[in-house]
């Protein structure tokens, strides 16, 4: 999700181009003024990927970005004041097939309108706090949908959110376990990326290892691209998206190591965002166990004491001194892909 105004254009379409060249199959904007929707209008035919546009409070905006030419519409009816409001949405994506996601996220599924319903999710919440918002979460999602469902509408995408992961997993198992729409999974106001990381790849690791999820966005107090650069990864990693961009594996280090490996992985890391091919590369800090550990690396290197071994398919290729590591094992890798 872009963090830019999205009335900025400029600044829009320069973000979503990063998300996209980090890997994003699909862009979601905030649209919350009248400006913002306008800006839809220049800002989806410049896009190579689906525009979602997402509502809070004020259908009219959801209308305007439907007229505006949204991929999907991201309405939130609990926070719509009056939910009949959502029936002239529904009307708008149905004429243009225009699919809605509908969340009940932790924040505002406890009923702030119906004093009777708000004591109800009180005592369910008082009871086993994690079981009550899950229960709340179906509960609400069962409405929503149901509202839907009533008016003939069913593309729809069903998300509940938690920044708790161990929430999100019991709420998307519940969802997985009620209805057959496509879900969304995300752990929302994970925060910044030095945390947010484990907090969100807890909860959709888990998720997604069961089948569970079909879109996924991770969310963090940072610039998005680290959200996209994140959920890639963990796709590539469980074997649900193919790989692209190259993928670097390295040893953990310990006590034999004769070089600053450290400080190597991290530059090889930084010049293979260069290199646009899903080669599989390896900085290993010693042949003792470097080898084996190594195996199926596509070019591979071994440091020892002042010296370092680069194998390219399993087959040494050349030795250089330690002060030529990092450019001969670029050199492979470029010799590699262009192959
Ligand atoms: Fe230690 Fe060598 Fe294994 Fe790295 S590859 S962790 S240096 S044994």
């Amino acid at each position: 999700m872009t963090s830019t105004h999205t009335h900025d254009v400029d600044a829009t379409l320069r973000q979503i181009d990063a998300l996209v060249k980090a890997g994003a199959d699909l862009v979601r904007v905030a649209v919350p003024s009248k400006p913002d929707t306008d800006a839809l209008r220049r800002i989806i035919p410049a896009c190579p990927v689906p525009i979602i546009a997402d509502v809070h409070f004020d259908v009219q905006r959801a209308l305007e970005a439907v007229e505006a030419g949204a991929a999907k519409i991201r309405l939130n009816p609990g926070t719509l004041s009056d939910k009949s409001k959502a029936l002239s949405v529904i009307a708008a994506c149905k004429e243009r097939g225009v699919p809605i996601r509908i969340g009940a996220n932790e924040g505002s599924v406890v009923d702030r309108y119906d004093a009777g319903q708000r004591s109800r999710h009180e005592q369910l919440l008082a009871a086993d706090r994690r079981a009550g918002l899950v229960r709340i979460m179906v509960d609400r999602l069962t409405e929503y949908v149901r509202l839907f469902e009533g008016h003939g509408f069913e593309d729809l995408v069903l998300a509940a959110k938690s920044p708790d992961p161990l929430v999100v997993i019991d709420a998307y198992r519940a969802l997985a376990n009620t209805f057959d729409y496509p879900l969304h999974l995300g752990v929302t106001h994970a925060g910044p990326p030095s945390t947010g990381r484990i907090r969100s790849i807890a909860a959709l690791a888990a998720l997604l290892a069961e089948g569970i999820g079909d879109t996924v966005r991770i969310s963090y107090a940072a610039d998005p691209v680290y959200e996209v650069e994140d959920a890639v990864e963990l796709l590539q990693c469980l074997g649900l998206r193919e790989r692209r961009r190259p993928e670097l594996i390295a040893c953990p280090t310990c006590g034999r190591l004769e070089v600053d490996l450290v400080s190597l992985v991290e530059q090889v890391r930084e010049r293979l965002a260069e290199v646009d091919a899903p080669i599989k590369v390896a900085v290993m800090g010693c042949v003792v166990n470097g080898p084996g550990e190594a195996e199926g690396a596509d070019v591979a290197l071994f440091a020892g004491k002042g010296k370092a071994v680069i194998c390219v398919d399993g087959k040494q290729v050349r030795t250089v001194e330690e002060g030529e590591m990092l450019d001969a094992l670029m050199d492979e890798v470029r010799r590699y892909v262009s192959r």
